[in-house]
């Protein structure tokens, strides 16, 4: 599945990348090119601005502090 979301920064609409879990993930943005984090959720996705995040929805910090590998 994939999810339209828009960009924190700029507000720009666009697809994101198939993705099959619930694992947060990094997007680009299409238009500012800014990163920021998408988490899927059961009813759609939450869209974070890179750094504000909670560490569980955060890739980086989960796989940091979770050991979290990005492997199931
Ligand atoms: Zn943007």
């Amino acid at each position: 599945m994939s999810a339209h979301v828009h960009c924190p920064y700029c507000s720009v609409g666009q697809e994101t990348a198939e993705y099959s879990d619930y694992r947060p993930f990094y997007v680009n943005c299409s238009d500012c090119t800014r990163r920021f984090i998408v988490e899927p959720v059961r009813n759609g996705v939450v869209v974070y601005r890179d750094g504000e995040a909670p560490c569980c929805s955060d890739p980086e910090c989960r796989e940091t502090e979770m050991g979290d590998s990005g492997q199931d």
